[in-house]
Parts: structure tokens; sequence; C-alpha cells
């Protein structure tokens, strides 16, 4: 008999499920349901339609070839039925059925499955904060929010200001879309410093980027309360006694998976919220399975179940996901090590791995670290900077991550040391890569891979070091270290002094 696959959540992870079924069963029926009025959504885009990098928001869901990703797409070309502005209410385990609710009509009814998917992902946090339900104060979480957005942006009402609540990924994209689209803005983060993946020196590099673009940055401070008049946002109280005039907030302190369905029914929801799955994205029922930001899944460096809501992600779970729930538990999804990027200006930021606060936080005692700025290729064929931050464990020279920051190509680094990572190499495996050179691409030997040789070189004990963080904590207590400039004077034109000590 034909069996019947019901998805349930229509974004990122469950159109792929939904799409890997069908390629795998032909036979089978695959239902999605879908709360919102869209489907397959590019959320990761959200941030460059508000900025103004494409106008037409049916690019965020559409084919490549430009085609509408709508239910007549998925019913036409996938055989896939697709209810969209209808919600799933509860899950009955017993009967294997879903109720669902038809948010137009507000007709419910049952469906039954023979195997079902929780794919409902996360909602943005909104903190109790007077004055959080101001006209004015968004999240940028959903195609409803982008589109918000961008009218306001469009009739701003004379003084276009905006404060970005955080200083996270999605609120720094937020604040270059403002800045792209001719607003004023300040980002607000409680942190000591922005990207919270970064260590404290490396986001201070992205910060000044920032400041640079004509952004402000306030770290270190939280929103005490949102003023507003005639029920419209007029600035931002924060803890420090600082008021931001604005017409506009956008809140965006993370995440919180979407797990009281799976939960209501009986499902093991983990301690941070996310429903738990096995290595076959399989919940504690057999026939239940479930990816994406509502699911906890284990970081493979320090072997913990995570949150971890990410696009990339949530599609690898989801196509491991489907392969199960169609041929069985065939497939595992071992888990991530924590990749991330995110564009800001002209620079690129993003990490690999554990950054050194991480692996402090996991209790590593023995680390080196190194941090490398060169540029990406040869200055002749325009060379543009880069900073990375290497670390590894002093005891068996195994790698622990990357943290990657410039305008020149940082992707690629945090790519090469991605893989790195899941092969769990040791600096002596990396020393001697054989990676793709010519001059317009990198140096002779790439900027990661020398970084790797200063790394051996510290853990060998040929060298050791002192970063710029360490220095001037040094210099701020009052010791006198005894520094000898080994730059020439075009270096020193372009880098700057050591003040008064060399
Ligand atoms: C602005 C922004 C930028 C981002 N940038 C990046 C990036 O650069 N790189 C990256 O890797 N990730 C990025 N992400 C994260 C990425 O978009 C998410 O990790 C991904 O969308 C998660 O997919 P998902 O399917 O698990 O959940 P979602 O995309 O949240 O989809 C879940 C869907 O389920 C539906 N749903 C929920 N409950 C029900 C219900 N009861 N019944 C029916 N339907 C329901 C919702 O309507 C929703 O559409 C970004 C996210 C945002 C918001």
């Amino acid at each position: 008999m034909n069996k019947r696959y019901v998805i349930i959540g229509g974004s990122a992870a469950g159109p792929k499920i939904a799409s890997k079924i069908r390629r795998l069963d032909q036979n089978a029926e695959v239902i999605i349901i879908q709360k919102s009025k869209n489907l397959s959504m590019a959320s990761c885009g959200y941030p460059y339609y508000v900025g103004g990098v494409f106008d037409n928001p049916d690019q965020l869901v559409s084919a490549p070839t430009g085609v509408l990703r709508d239910p007549s797409f998925f019913s036409a070309v996938k055989d896939i039925t697709a209810y969209v502005e209808t919600e799933a209410l509860s899950i009955d385990r017993e009967a294997k059925t879903v109720r669902i609710k038809d948010l137009n009509t507000g007709k419910e009814q049952d469906i039954s499955y023979d195997k079902l998917a929780i794919t409902t992902g996360a909602s943005p946090i909104k903190p109790p904060i007077e004055g959080i339900d101001l006209e004015g104060i968004c999240t940028l979480h959903n195609m409803e929010d982008a589109l918000e957005l961008k009218e306001r942006i469009k009739d701003g009402g004379g003084s276009k200001k905006a404060v970005v609540v955080g200083g996270g990924l999605i609120g720094i994209e937020t604040c270059e879309a403002f800045q792209l689209a001719g607003i004023e803005n300040t980002v607000v983060e409680m942190l000591d410093q922005v990207l919270p993946f970064l260590d404290w020196d490396m986001a201070k590099l992205v910060e000044n980027h920032i400041r640079e673009k004509g952004a402000e940055v306030l770290t270190g401070d939280g929103v005490k309360k949102f003023n507003g008049k005639d029920g419209k946002i007029v600035s931002v109280e924060l803890q420090s006694g600082i008021t931001i005039k604005c017409n506009m907030a956008v809140v965006s302190i993370g995440v919180r998976p979407r797990s009281k369905i799976a939960g209501d029914c009986g499902i093991i929801v983990g301690t941070k919220g996310g429903i738990q799955v096995n290595r076959f994205m399989q919940t504690n029922d057999s026939d239940i399975y479930s990816a994406g930001d509502c699911v906890e899944v284990t970081n493979l460096i320090t072997h913990e179940k995570q949150l971890w809501p990410m696009g990339d992600a949530a599609n690898l779970q989801g196509r491991v996901a489907a392969q199960n729930m169609v041929f069985g538990n065939i497939e595992e999804y071992e888990g991530f090590i924590g990749t991330g990027i995110c564009k800001v200006f002209d620079f690129t930021a993003g990490s690999t791995g554990l950054s050194e606060k991480m692996a402090k936080r996991e209790g590593y005692k023995n680390i080196i670290k190194v941090i490398h700025a060169a540029p990406d290729k040869p200055g002749f064929m325009g060379g543009k900077p880069i900073i990375l931050k290497l670390l590894a464990e002093k005891t068996t020279g195994k790698f622990l991550g990357l943290q990657a920051v410039g305008s020149g190509d940082v992707a690629k680094r945090l790519s090469i040391a991605a893989m790195a990572l899941h092969g769990r190499m040791c600096i002596s495996q990396l020393v001697n890569l054989d990676l793709p050179y010519a001059p317009p691409f990198s140096p002779a030997i790439d900027n990661f891979i020398t970084a790797i040789h200063v790394l051996e070189n510290k853990w060998r004990r040929y060298m050791d070091g002192i970063s710029a963080v360490e220095l001037k904590a040094k210099l701020d207590t009052g010791e006198k270290p005894f520094i000898i400039g080994v730059r020439g004077p075009a270096e020193l034109e372009v880098c700057g002094w050591i003040s008064g000590r060399i």
C-alpha cells in the first residue's frame, strides 16, 4: 500500500524532507502543512531584500529559474500537496493523525500519516521590556517581517532612524541593511562585543568596520524601555541612561525552538527546549522524525546536545530524516561543528569550531592560539586583508577552531578549516595540505596553512608569542615590556605605531 508522509512546517527543513521523499518513493503521498502563506522561503535573504540588494520579494520564494515555489509548483513539479495558511494544532500518536486548521475558514480536520516529520522551526525571542508592543518595533524572522520593514523604510516618516537590539548575526545583517537603505542606525548589544561566535579581539575589528561605514555600535548596554508617542516608538532608553531617538527598532536577540506541538503529545523535548532526536533524526516515537531549528543536535567538538538554528544544517538534517523515513534508519546526521559566516559591509566574518572563550568555557586548559593577518593573494593581484585566529590543543596538537575576519576571501579559509575539523585533524596533518594555488586565488602558501605553520612553531616550541590584547593588558597595568620594532617605514606608515614604547 502507498505510504502517506506528512510534514509539519514548510520553509527549509520541511520542503527538503518532502522533496527528498518524493525522489525516493515515487508512489508515496507527500503532504506539507504550512502555517505561513509562503513556502520554501529563503529566510537568509531577508536582510538583503530589506537593504535593497534586490527589490522583488518573490525572489525569496522562487526557484533559480524564477518560478514561484507556491502550492501549484509543489503539486505540478514535485507531486507534493502543500496546505498553506494551515496550522497543525496537535498530534494524536495513537491514532497517527494530525489535527489541522485552515486559518482562512477556521475549518478543522484530522489527517492521518504513516510517517510524520516535525519541522516547525524557531520563534524570535521577544523580551518583556516596557513598550515592546509599540508600533515600529518588529523582528526580522519571517516574510511578513521583511515586507513590513521594507514598507517602513519606504515611508520612514522624515527622520529615518533605527535601533537594532542585539548584535548577533541577524542584528548585524539588519544594521547593514538599514545602512544600505539610507537609515541611520545604532546596534545595542548587552555583551561587551558583537557577533558572539567570535572572540572579543576579532569582534572589535568588525565593530570598528561597522563604525567606519557610518552605523553606531554600543556594547555592554541593554534596552531598559521603549518610549512611544501616540502608540508609535519615538526612542529607546538604555540601562546606561542613554536615550536614542528612532522611529523603528528591530529586536534580534535570538530564537527559541517551536517544540510545543511535539512536547504536548509526549515527544521528548531536551533541556535546551529543542525536540530530542537520535542520529537518524528520529524522535522517541519511531514514526515521527524532526529536523531544523526545532531540534537539539550534537556539537561534534563539545559532544553536547545544542540548538544550532542554521539554514544549511536544517537542509542537511532534512535530507537525512527523509531517507530514514522512507527506508528505515540507514543514514546518520552525526552533528555540527559550529560553522557560520556573515557579510558585514566590506568585511566577511565567520568561525568554525571553538573560539578561545568557548574553549575556556569547555574546560580546555592547554590551548595554543595564533592570530595571523595577511593579504589573501599577492599585492599585484589586488590582495585584500584577512585576519585569522586559530586554536589547537597543546598536548595533542588537535586543531580546534578558526575565526576569520576581513575584506579578503574569508569563506574559503573557513571551508578548509571546517573540513579539517570534521576530519578531526591535527596540526601535523595540516602543515603540508595540497591546496589549489595560482596568484589570482591565494599566496603560494595559503593563509590558512601559513597560520597553521605559526601554530606548529608554537606547538613545537620554536617560538612563543603574545597577542595584541595580552600586550595591551600589560601596558594598561603599568608594565613596561621591552618592544623591538621590526617593521620598516612603509609598514609603519600603513599599520601605525605602538605608541611611545618602541
Ligand atoms: C534574517 C535571517 C537571516 C538568516 N541568515 C542565515 C544565514 O546566513 N545562514 C544560515 O545558515 N542560516 C541563516 N538563518 C537561519 C535559517 O533561516 C534557519 O535556520 C532556517 O530557516 C530553519 O529552517 P526550519 O525549516 O527549521 O525552520 P523555519 O525556516 O523557521 O520554518 C518553519 C516553518 O514552520 C511553520 N510552522 C511552525 N509551526 C507550525 C504549525 N504548528 N503548523 C504548520 N506550520 C508551522 C512556520 O510557519 C515556518 O514557516 C537566517 C534566519 C533569518 C531569520
